[in-house]
């Protein structure tokens, strides 16, 4: 199984689900069988009891299942349909070790975030990808890098990275790259991301900005260097009139490409998809 953590920088709702579906939407059209894991460090068991004035509307899966907007963008990028098990919350995981706690499966061990829940976070993560029969598990760390809530979601796919073989788990970091007064690209929001990100001992291969207009190749190159990625894995998320125009933005920049390589696969099938 190869794994493909989506990390967000910087703030919230900067296109994290759109991006991670458009790489799964791009690396489907070489041939693979790609699914997607979306992880919701919030407390609420599922998105169902959530105030549609919050969060939009609740997204609900053919099993029933509650769940957060980006499933949606899934199951119609990947053009496949998603279980409940693909959403993880904090209440979920807390949930099912509270009650392995109380059926005494932990032994009289003290319970604690690492192992115990860390541990139920990477069963659930290997579980699910392995029950979808994909060769591609997308898994989408929801919120931003630095918040409390996903610090235990961050610690587990940071040991996945440790177990997992070095070419079947990469780390992509969405991260915003505003203009300023005189419009210059700004680099240093991404800088302080990276920066986050590293100091939970993770570190990003590729790296998209979230930008108004094209990244101009001297902001790649600034990112590049002070953020420690090779220029090709620098990419240009610009605005875009239609969502469903992100897959190709990617694809025109080398991305898919770059990504297989570094997951050490092949294209099972010629991609007609742009032509
Ligand atoms: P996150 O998962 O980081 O919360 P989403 O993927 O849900 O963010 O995207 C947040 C909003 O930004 C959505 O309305 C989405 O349509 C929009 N969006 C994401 N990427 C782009 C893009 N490249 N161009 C224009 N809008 C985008």
């Amino acid at each position: 199984m190869k794994y493909i953590i989506i990390t967000g920088g910087v703030m919230s709702g900067l296109g994290k689900g759109i991006t991670a579906a458009s790489v799964g939407r791009n690396l489907k059209n070489k041939g693979h069988k790609v699914t997607a894991i979306k992880i919701d460090p919030y407390i609420n068991i599922d998105a169902g009891t959530m105030s549609p004035f919050q969060h939009g509307e609740v997204y609900v899966l053919k099993d029933g299942g509650e769940v957060d907007l980006d499933l949606g963008n899934y199951e119609r990028y990947l053009d496949t349909e998603l279980t409940w098990d693909h959403n993880l919350t904090t209440g979920k995981i807390y949930q099912s070790v509270i009650e392995k706690e109380r059926r005494g499966e932990y032994l009289g061990k003290t319970v604690q975030i690492i192992p115990h829940i860390t541990n139920e976070i990477k069963d659930r993560i290997r579980r699910v990808a392995a029950k979808s029969g994909a060769d591609i598990c997308l898994i989408e760390v929801g919120g931003t890098v630095g918040d409390i809530e996903s610090m235990p979601f961050l610690e587990a796919v940071r040991q996945m990275h440790r177990e997992e073989a070095e070419e079947d788990i990469i780390f992509l970091h969405v991260t915003l790259v505003p203009i300023d007064a005189q419009g210059d690209q700004k680099t240093k929001p991404t800088q302080h991301s990276v920066k986050d990100l590293r100091q939970l001992g993770l570190s990003p291969d590729v790296i998209v900005a979230r930008c108004k207009n094209p990244l101009h190749e001297s902001t790649r190159a600034k990112v590049s260097l002070f953020c420690d990625v090779p220029k090709e894995a620098v990419v240009s998320a610009h605005d875009s009139n239609d969502i469903y125009d992100v897959p190709l933005l990617l694809e025109e920049q080398g991305l898919t490409g770059y990504m297989m390589q570094r997951l050490d696969l092949v294209a099972k099938q010629q991609d007609h998809a742009w032509e």
